[in-house]
C-alpha cells in the first residue's frame, strides 16, 4: 500500500484568497522557552489548503460542514488529467479518459505552487459539473483554489455542485500522482455552523 498525500503544507506562507484571512500561528508556550508544554493556536480561513466545501458556502440555509456526510470523502477515485488554457473552464470535451470511479480529482497543474498564489487557474464549467454527476460522480476535486474562476461572482460551477448534492474538495496538490485510480481518504472536520474545513487528503494505492 503506498500513501500519496494530496495536501500542502499549512504555514503562514501558503496562499489564500486575495481579501481571505490568511493562515496564521501563535504560540502560546514553548519548552524552548522553558515552558512545561509546546501551545499553539492557529487562525486561518477554512479554505486554506486542501479543503473541503460545505454547501453552506454557496446556498443560504445550505448544510454546514459538520452536517455533510462523509462517505463521498472515502473510496475509490480517479485522479484525471486536463490541459486547458491559463484561467479557462474545463469542458467536458476536455476530459481525456472516461470517467470509471464516482470521485473524481481534476489535475490541471493551472495552480503549480500554493505558495505562490496565481489568479489565473483553471476552473470548471457547469457543463462539466453537470456531466459528473450524470455519470455517477459523487465528488469532485480540484488542484487549484476553486471550481469557479478566482473574479467569478456567479460561481455557476458551485450552483451545480449544490444542485446535485455533490462534495467538493478544494486546493489538492496532484503533481506528483499519475492519472489512475486510487482510494480517497480526506475527512473534513465537524465544525459546527462552518462553510468549509481543511482536509488531509491521501490517495491510496493498493
Ligand atoms: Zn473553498
Amino acid at each position: 500500500m503506498k500513501f500519496h498525500d494530496i495536501s500542502p503544507t499549512l504555514s503562514e506562507r501558503i496562499g489564500v484568497f486575495p481579501g481571505d484571512v490568511p493562515f496564521s500561528r501563535a504560540v502560546s508556550h514553548s519548552i524552548d522557552e522553558g515552558d512545561h508544554l509546546d501551545l499553539s493556536c492557529v487562525t486561518t480561513t477554512l479554505h486554506v489548503g486542501a479543503h473541503a466545501d460545505a454547501p453552506s458556502h454557496y446556498v443560504g440555509g445550505g448544510e454546514d460542514i459538520g452536517e455533510r456526510s462523509l462517505e463521498p470523502y472515502y473510496g475509490p477515485c480517479q485522479v484525471m488529467e486536463v490541459a486547458v488554457a491559463p484561467g479557462a473552464r474545463i469542458l467536458p470535451s476536455d476530459l481525456q479518459a472516461e470517467v470509471e470511479a464516482p470521485r473524481v480529482l481534476l489535475k490541471t497543474g493551472s495552480f503549480p505552487d500554493p505558495e505562490n498564489w496565481n489568479g489565473d487557474f483553471a476552473s470548471c464549467s457547469p457543463d462539466l459539473i453537470d456531466f459528473f454527476h450524470d455519470s455517477g460522480v459523487v465528488l469532485v476535486g480540484i488542484d487549484t483554489p476553486s471550481v469557479d474562476p478566482e473574479q467569478d461572482k456567479e460561481l455557476l460551477s458551485h450552483a451545480a455542485v449544490a444542485r446535485h448534492n455533490l462534495s467538493l474538495l478544494e486546493g489538492l496538490v496532484l503533481g506528483d500522482v499519475a492519472a489512475e485510480i486510487y482510494h480517497l481518504v480526506a475527512f473534513p472536520l465537524k465544525i459546527k455552523g462552518a462553510d468549509a474545513s481543511p482536509v488531509r487528503a491521501v490517495l491510496i494505492e493498493e
